[in-house]
């Protein structure tokens, strides 16, 4: 959609008589997009350049003309064209104010209409053929489409249900790109350990998180942590997985350390544990920082369960606070990719021109959104990536058929 309507705003301004056209195969725009967010759309974040490109570590990089040609505060311009405005919450995250997906939806479909974008439903692309200057697009209903630009932006591969069942991949691997192995991306992780499963719908605030495999650390990441039927979940723990599912992926052994009170050194926490010395005042001191039903769980699980008043060895004082300091959990998988917020790997980087989302390896083509190789924690960034990038393809696509027309009329 983005890059559609930068391509028509372009070719508009530029003066050229060309049309843009959105082959979309389900019979309604941004289905997906109407999920986002739990159904609010996180659509974009307050922070800085350089806090996107770091959200998008190691990729981050090849961002940096894409954000420069259309960044948040461009986002917010736009909406306010279409009368939608924006409002920024915790961790800078941004939201529609109506707290409506669909409200983000309606809003670019008004500017897809204002502009003149053709949008043709029901359309799905099944094959891509670049002849002598221009491109034959096959749909699977049989007709077929020219043109001489395109734009492919057909997503990931996860939640198949909204349309994006990763035909991109294959449509621009027959045309010589080489799109890496996808995995599930900001998904939950699967914890065997039984006492887990007594306290899923619990939430922890201000969790560290760190994966280990063997003495090496993968991420650490901070913040909401929820347990779920299956192990744990929540925002620390998705953008945590990013590291997680590569590892899982290649059979390793991965360890999950909960830092339940990260805000306090181990050293702290054994004195305030040292401090309390029985079940008792153990357990109104943690009860200050998780729940209670947590709480009571982990006296179980540190054997101190109904031990009231009575003074504990050092020995479990000690385990206690080491505990609290990092619980051990093995992590046995992940969520599929069918159920991933994101789809990791995608088109190979290095074959796309970051200042233009050009293909390098086939011209009048251009790549945006979630099929390139290009994964960022939770935040809005992910969408604000897929915004920009579909801008950027959309407006230097328009470029590449306004060069077009003026070389054949040379
Ligand atoms: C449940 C959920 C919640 C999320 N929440 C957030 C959030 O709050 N913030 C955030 O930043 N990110 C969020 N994301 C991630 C974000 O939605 C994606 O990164 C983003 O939508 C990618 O945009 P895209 O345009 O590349 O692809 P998509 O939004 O997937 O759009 C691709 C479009 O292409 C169409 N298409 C696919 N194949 C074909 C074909 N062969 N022919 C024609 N049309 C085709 C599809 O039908 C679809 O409409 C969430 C994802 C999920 C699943």
């Amino acid at each position: 959609m983005m890059a559609a309507l930068s391509a028509a705003r372009y070719l508009k301004a530029s003066g050229h008589d060309r049309s843009v056209l959105i082959l979309e195969r389900n019979r309604v725009l941004g289905k997906k997009l109407a999920i986002t967010g739990k159904g609010r759309a996180n659509v974009t974040n307050a922070r800085s350049v350089g806090e996107f490109v770091q959200a998008f570590s190691p990729s981050g990089r090849f961002l940096y003309p894409a954000f420069d040609s259309f960044f948040s505060d461009d986002l917010v311009t736009l909406f306010a064209e279409a009368g939608l405005q924006l409002k920024t919450e915790r961790g800078g995250r941004v939201f529609p104010v109506t707290d409506k997906a669909q409200d983000v939806v309606q809003a670019l479909g008004l500017l897809l209409v204002r502009n003149g974008v053709d949008v043709r439903y029901s359309a799905r692309v099944r094959s891509m053929d670049s002849g002598s200057g221009d491109w034959k697009i096959g749909l699977e209903s049989g007709g077929f489409v020219r043109c001489l630009a395109v734009v492919v932006a057909t997503g990931g591969k996860s939640y198949p249900g909204t349309g994006s069942t990763g035909d991109g991949y294959e449509l621009l691997e027959r045309v010589g790109h080489h799109p890496s192995r996808l995995l599930p991306g900001l998904v939950s992780l699967h914890c065997p350990e039984k006492w887990l499963r007594e306290l899923a719908g619990t939430s922890l605030e201000g969790v560290a998180v760190e994966a280990w495999v063997g003495s090496q650390l993968l991420a650490r990441r901070q913040g909401e942590v929820m347990i779920t039927d299956r192990g744990i979940g929540g925002p620390a723990v998705l953008s945590l997985s990013l590291a997680v599912t590569p590892a899982l992926a290649e059979s390793k052994a991965v360890l999950l350390r909960m830092d339940l009170r990260p805000e306090k050194t181990l050293d702290q926490e054994l004195h305030d544990i040292e401090t309390c010395g029985n079940a008792d005042e153990i357990l109104v001191h943690v009860s200050r920082f998780l729940p209670k039903r947590m709480v009571l769980e982990l006296m179980r699980v540190w054997g101190i369960e109904g031990k009231g008043r009575m003074p504990l060895p050092k020995k479990t004082l000690t385990a206690v606070a080491g505990s609290i300091k990092g619980v051990e959990l093995k992590c046995t998988g992940a969520d599929p990719l069918a159920s991933a917020i994101i789809t990791q790997g995608g088109v190979a980087l290095r074959e796309v021109d970051p200042r233009s989302m050009g293909s390098r390896l086939v011209p009048g083509l251009f790549i945006a959104g979630e099929l390139l190789d290009l994964q960022a924690v939770t935040g809005g960034y992910n969408l604000q990536a897929a915004f920009s990038t579909g801008f950027l393809a959309g407006r230097c696509a328009a470029e590449y058929v306004a060069k077009s027309a003026n070389d054949s009329r040379l």
